[in-house]
């Protein structure tokens, strides 16, 4: 065996490969740059699933002429120069390899102004080789242009994904950094289509509205700081976490960034699910938006070749000071007490407490429900024929049946009926369809015009007929019968906001979607004709004691807790 040292070229597409794995990693090392030049907009542009163009456009500070090429070099930086300097590290950036990969890896263009430089500097790469250095004009900041990603590493262009997963996967990374910087202006623009236009206002709710859409944004609860706690070791935390009522089918939806930076990391995650313990359903997960910052000598940065993930000097703290923090904003967000009903225990009338910091009380009523005795509801059973009395607060039926009272949310209920009936549908296409008289027209966000795109045809199978009409409009010509008592255009872009746009089963996200913004409201009064054709309706679900995500549609109150309560027992 003979050994040789690497040719340069293969070396460095060797140790380009760790940095750059795919179109959304150029992504994210060019707008790490951008960031750390302390730019106030980023402009990515992407063609051919970034395969063909990424180009990332920043007003920050710019590259003086004299150091366009050293940029490219392996291991330039400005941003550390002694090993110490590690330990303090504020900049995404500190490596000094970005460029010099991607150079590497595909035809790269660079033009670059600081505030001072009376022209800007253009510089052209080829295979990691300077062919071309020339002045240019341009506003002050830097514009890097990648093209043919990967043109010369045959087998890393093999592995990518269709262009639809590589977008999705670059969409994701931007998405990342606006969350984390709500103060810098994204703009992302894919095949010509604006995708995100942040903001930039520094509020995260208002990224959250252009990320998310508005029926997820405004569920959102802000963390309290846990400012009163400070002392240099323990970790802030702040950020945002969706209520426990807005859940998602996987983890795509929580983001985490420690001192600024994204990264990925199971124990975090973890943290915050234990928050939410025993507020979630199973195979639920909370969306949350997480800011951690700590003193840079109690984090690792440099664990990965692209930065991702990090490495906490005291875990356990890191930990107990973010489920802590995520716990006391949910309980604090809870005023309206919450009715639990168990086989087991009866009733449990549980009030979270209406501040963060006061103690939970929790009244078991143990003196009424005994739902073990005789004359309880036998609930292995299907729900007994019900005879309505009436409705309270235009939120509740109160209905009364062989074994006692029963009292309806008529929203869980209707939704539990709605899920069913579209279950049961072995072809969409079966659901009844409503024609509009006049056609409706929709302006969708770039999220919402996403989403329309990912479900259009399974929308299409369910009843809507909608047609794009130019700019971000939309024509809605017909809707799924079962959506037509609702303000049409408010369920539907809430079903857009909803579901989400990496489900792991396109059709029950929808359908779950469908049946929660098509039930009945809370609020709404009904007739006794209605109430009697709901519960009707309910008496033939299959599972009508709790709505699709678990949550129980009625309680019930048996002869015996009664005669208990009336001290007749
Ligand atoms: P690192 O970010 O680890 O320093 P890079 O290869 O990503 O390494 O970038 C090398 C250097 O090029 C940076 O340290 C910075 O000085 C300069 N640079 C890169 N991108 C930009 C940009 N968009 N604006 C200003 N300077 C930049
Ligand atoms: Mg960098």
């Amino acid at each position: 065996m003979t050994t040789l040292i690497l040719a340069p070229d293969v070396a460095a597409k060797i140790a380009a490969g760790e940095v750059i794995e795919r179109p959304a990693s150029v992504v994210k090392e060019l707008v790490e740059n951008a960031i750390d030049a302390l730019a106030t907009q980023i402009k990515i542009e992407v063609t051919g699933g970034g395969v063909s163009l990424i180009r990332v456009t920043d007003n920050g500070l710019g590259i003086v002429e004299s150091e366009v090429e050293i940029v490219f070099e392996r291991h330039a930086t400005s941003k550390v120069v002694t090993i110490e300097d590690l330990e303090s590290i504020k900049t995404l950036g500190f490596r000094g390899e970005a460029l010099p990969s991607i150079a590497a890896v595909a035809d790269t263009t660079m033009i670059s102004r600081t505030k001072e430089a009376y022209h800007g500097t253009c510089i052209i790469l080829r295979n990691g080789v300077v062919i071309e250095k020339k002045q240019a004009g341009s506003p002050q900041g830097t514009s890097i242009t990648v093209q043919n990603l990967f043109k010369n590493v045959p087998a890393r262009l093999k592995f990518l994904k269709t262009s639809n997963t590589e977008n999705n996967h670059i969409i994701n990374v931007v998405s990342q950094y606006s969350l984390a910087f709500p103060a810098i202006r994204f703009v992302l623009v894919i095949d010509g289509k604006t995708i995100l236009s942040m903001p930039g206002n520094g509020r995260l709710q208002d990224a959250l509205v252009e990320l998310y859409g508005m029926d997820v944004a405004k569920h959102m609860i802000e963390i309290e700081d846990n400012v009163e706690e400070f002392d240099e070791s323990i970790p802030r935390v702040s950020g945002c976490i969706a209520a426990s009522t807005v859940t998602r089918s996987n983890r795509n939806y929580q983001s985490f960034f420690i001192n600024g930076r994204w990264v990925k990391n199971n124990m975090l995650s973890y943290a915050l699910e234990e928050a939410y313990h025993g507020l979630l359903m199973v195979g639920r997960h909370p969306i949350a938006a997480i800011y951690i910052s700590l003193p840079p000598g109690e984090i690792d940065v440099n664990v990965h070749p692209a930065k991702t993930e990090v490495r906490f000097r005291q875990e356990g703290k890191v930990f107990k000071a973010l489920q802590k923090a995520v716990r006391a904003s949910l309980i604090g967000s809870m005023a309206v007490p919450m009715v639990k009903s168990s086989p087991e225990s009866g009733i449990v009338i549980e009030k979270p407490a209406a501040m963060a910091g006061q103690k939970t009380e929790k009244y078991d009523i143990d003196s009424f429900p005994d739902s073990s005795k005789d004359q309880s509801h036998p609930l292995e059973m299907g729900l007994p024929v019900l005879h309505v009395i009436g409705q309270i607060s235009n939120m509740y039926v109160v209905a009364e049946g062989p074994y006692g009272i029963y009292l309806i949310d008529q929203h869980a209920a209707h939704e539990r009926i709605l899920y069913e009936q579209l279950k049961s549908k072995p072809d969409p296409k079966s659901v009844d369809v409503q024609g509009l008289l006049e056609p409706l027209y929709m302006e969708l966000t770039p999220r919402q015009e996403r989403i329309i795109q990912l479900y259009i045809g399974l929308l299409t199978e369910y009843g809507f007929t909608i047609e794009p009409f130019g700019d971000s409009t939309y024509l809605l010509r017909a809707v799924p019968a079962l959506l037509r008592e609702q303000n049409i255009i408010e369920s539907l872009t809430a079903i857009l906001d909803t579901v989400d746009d990496h489900p792991s089963d396109l059709q029950e996200t929808l359908i779950e979607s469908m049946a929660c913004h098509g039930a009945i409201k809370a609020g709404k009064t009904l007739t006794i004709e209605e109430m009697k054709n709901l519960i009707g309706q309910l008496e033939k679900a299959a599972l009508p004691y709790t709505c699709p995500h678990g949550r129980p549609t009625m309680i019930h109150f048996s002869l015996t807790q009664l005669q208990k309560e009336f001290g007749r027992k």
